[in-house]
């Protein structure tokens, strides 16, 4: 079992105080907490090794490079790839999605179409549509419906020999809907179509196999999962992957260069021009070393429990409706409370040192569905506690009476 008392100590962040309260930190799905453990890597990469990789003969350069490819070789066991250069080191989800969408308008004609969901956050919509303006392809929409579950008979409607690919959360950002990627594959494989499936949201909470899962692309930030920022990864197919051109041009993607022509390095360098986030990089594998240690399946476990002790309690408050009701979900709770706009009662929280997220969470489709300008999230992780959820609950019922 998970010790929530111990595993607090590892986060310094959640002992300081937010005017003048203890800060309680529901904003999870926007960015994750860091522990110590990852700060020490950090504190440690530019205290002792600071240096570029791949390049210098020197024993800085050394280490760093074996660190981190050491950290790549810790991703591609997390996410059981196959081969460690299917993993392609990012600064994020955005740029992950981005590289394979720029790869795919040389393999996309007019008339080929993609499909994306209606549960998507906007990083997964604007790089298909810019897709598909620069090839004529044609975008797809896989409707959801009022629990906020992706409609699977409307997605079968929708294959057919034209699809080329399709693009789909593992987990909704603003609702915490699990969508069901397994049949999602299985399907798009069926008429020969490509699956990217955008991690963001899953990697924090469930541990993904990507050689059982089938899929094509996977991708992932480590700021959301006890990372730094400006890191994450893409995982590919290595036949997809030497299938999409490289996406930016730069030292450490090429083989040999002339004016006359260029040749790329192979797998992985091919996508990784410039110098990359060296220190986000083995950051990335320490905070993966951190969380498998706790262990995924008590972290499921505990924020489950969470989630359910949070609905129950919030459920009490009159007028309280809650967004996002799918069978399968993870530890988010969006909700409205009345006709009170969601952005008052942020600030108010905020005032008591909680911090939620209120708006549109990047996923507007979504809101529009539900005919709502926005909603108030709290989404919980392994450090969080029932404590908090209580208290988080006195705040809530004050700042109703404030506003209404
Ligand atoms: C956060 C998030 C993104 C964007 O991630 P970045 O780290 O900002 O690139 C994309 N998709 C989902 C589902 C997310 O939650």
């Amino acid at each position: 079992m998970l010790d929530v008392q111990k595993i607090r100590k590892d986060f310094p962040i959640l002992n300081r105080t937010v005017n003048g309260k203890p800060l309680i930190y529901f904003d999870n799905a926007a960015t994750s907490q860091t522990p110590q453990q990852v700060i020490d890597v950090i504190v440690d990469y530019y205290s002792n090794y600071n240096a570029n990789i791949h390049r210098g003969v020197h024993s800085l350069s050394q280490e760093a490079t074996d660190a981190y490819e050491q950290a790549r070789i810790k991703i591609q066991k997390h996410f059981n790839a196959k081969q460690s250069y299917e993993i392609i080191y990012t600064s994020g989800t955005t740029h992950s999605i981005n590289l394979v969408a720029n790869g795919f308008s040389s393999l996309l004609k007019k008339g080929d179409e993609i499909i994306v969901s209606a549960l998507e956050h906007h990083s997964n919509i604007v790089p298909w549509q810019m897709l598909c303006e620069r090839t004529g392809a044609i975008l797809k929409v896989i409707p959801m419906n009022e629990n906020g579950e992706l409609i699977m008979l409307e997605y079968d409607a929708l294959l057919n020999e034209n699809t080329k690919l399709v693009f789909v959360n593992h987990i909704s950002n603003a609702l915490g809907t699990i969508n069901p990627i397994e049949y999602i594959i299985e399907k798009a494989h069926s008429v020969g179509a490509a699956v990217l499936v955008d991690g963001a949201q899953s990697c924090p909470h469930i541990k993904p196999d990507v050689q059982a899962l089938d899929v094509d692309f996977y991708v992932c930030s480590a700021h959301k999962m006890c990372g730094p920022t400006g890191v994450g990864m893409l995982y590919g197919k290595e036949e997809w992957l030497n299938k999409l051109p490289p996406y930016q041009g730069g030292g450490e993607m090429i083989a040999e260069v002339s004016f006359e022509k260029t040749t790329y390095a192979g797998l992985p360098h091919k996508f990784e021009a410039g110098t990359p986030n060296i220190c986000g990089g083995i950051a990335f594998g320490a905070a993966l070393d951190y969380m498998n240690n706790i262990g995924f399946e008590n972290i499921a476990k505990y924020e489950n429990e969470l989630l359910d002790y949070g609905t129950e309690q919030l459920l009490k408050i009159e007028g309280l409706k809650i967004y996002g009701t799918a069978k399968e979900k993870t530890s988010v709770i969006s909700f409205n409370v009345g006709t009170i706009h969601p952005y008052d009662i942020g600030t108010i929280l905020d005032k008591m040192g909680i911090a939620v997220r209120t708006g549109h969470h990047c996923a507007q489709p979504i809101m529009d569905f539900y005919k709502i300008p926005g909603t108030i999230r709290a989404s919980f992780m392994f450090y969080n506690t029932k404590e908090e959820i209580d208290a988080f609950i006195v705040a809530l019922k004050k700042a109703i009476m404030m506003l209404s």
